[in-house]
């Protein structure tokens, strides 16, 4: 912590495509540096979706940072591309502190704080407000349970224990309100973009416990839903009870593929996001990568394939 003590101007980068972990965590710290009197500057290369815009402090979320500052804090990244165009080159020079909760981190900062038994990034900034003593306001606790409620999809996932329930129940204690975080972030959904899980529902594929399906441009198009990474989607398509596995493809402009894997406990779909460039937990994973939909599929859903073959008869992977 005497690297924060000592910096002035602080620049947060939370990941592309950011999910109310990235956001929420970011937030939180944000919020705690500013009442120890550092000039703070939160950066996400994607603008904030719009279920988090109510989140207090998100209309300072810069897209690039302008400023001048000394140290560089990640938060909720496992690689170094996660930061996206907000780390610049001449970043390079200055200390870097990774914060995050993926198994599959990198270790890409000067000091990495790498934590896979918190359920969110958010969980890891509470504990270190206990640590340096920052009051945990009420803003502050909104933002962080937005982060422990989205990436546990409201305390449901394999992973959730007793220290996340405390964690949850801390923030409540001091005035976050769980219902209306729950109904925020996790409930309430624009019609359009359950339009277009219409479509992707109504063309599944399914063989072999691998459930897949895709979210085209031309889809989004139509339906003028916005390229911002929907999570939802596979989420809910984990809830199949047949489904071990399921891949969900997003396309982006420009030849970019989003691909969000989920499995059930027992099988492990970070090690073969990471095979593929990404990463992320056992139960919940992903990747990005170039290249028209068809070729990335076939790509993607060969080594899912392979993986859970080779997790099924219990061998490990080479
Ligand atoms: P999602 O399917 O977008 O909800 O992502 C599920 C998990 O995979 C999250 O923990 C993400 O941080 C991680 N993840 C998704 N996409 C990527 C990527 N391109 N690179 C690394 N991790 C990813
Ligand atoms: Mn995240
Ligand atoms: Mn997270």
């Amino acid at each position: 912590m005497n690297l924060v003590d000592q910096a002035r101007q602080v620049l947060l980068i939370t990941h592309v495509s950011p999910d109310g972990d990235a956001i929420g965590s970011m937030l939180g710290l944000g919020w705690m540096l500013r009442a120890r009197g550092k000039s703070v500057t939160m950066a996400c290369e994607d603008r904030v979706p719009s279920v988090y815009r109510w989140l207090p402090g998100s209309e300072d979320i810069v897209q690039r940072c302008a400023g001048p500052c000394d140290l560089v804090v990640s938060l909720d990244c496992s690689d170094r591309r996660r930061m996206g165009t907000v780390f610049q080159p001449e970043f390079e020079s200055l200390p870097l502190i990774n914060i995050d909760h993926h198994v599959t981190n990198t270790e890409f900062g000067t000091v990495n704080w790498i934590d896979p038994s918190s359920v969110a990034t958010a969980q890891m900034i509470l504990s270190l407000a206990d640590v340096i003593g920052s009051e945990v306001t009420e803003d502050i606790a909104t933002c962080l349970l937005t982060g422990l409620v989205t990436d546990t999809r409201g305390f449901r996932t394999s992973n959730v224990d007793a220290v996340a329930l405390g964690a949850a129940l801390r923030l409540v204690e001091v005035g976050a309100s769980f219902p209306e975080v729950t109904r925020r972030s996790l409930e309430q959904r624009p019609l359009a973009s359950v339009l277009l899980w219409g479509q992707a529902i109504s063309d599944l594929h399914f063989e072999e416990g691998i459930l897949w399906t895709e979210v085209t441009q031309s889809m989004r198009n139509r339906l003028s839903v916005a390229e911002n990474g929907d999570s939802g989607l596979a989420n809910f398509l984990s809830g199949i009870r047949e489904a071990d596995v399921v891949v969900v493809f997003g396309e982006r402009k420009g030849g970019v593929i989003d691909v969000g894997m989920r499995a059930i406990p027992g099988l492990d779909v970070a090690r073969v996001a990471l095979s593929l460039g990404g990463g992320g937990h056992p139960q919940a994973a992903g990747c990005t990568l170039q290249g028209d939909l068809s070729s990335v599929r076939r790509e993607v859903l060969g080594e899912v394939q392979q993986s859970v073959k080779m997790q099924r008869e219990g061998r490990t992977e080479e």
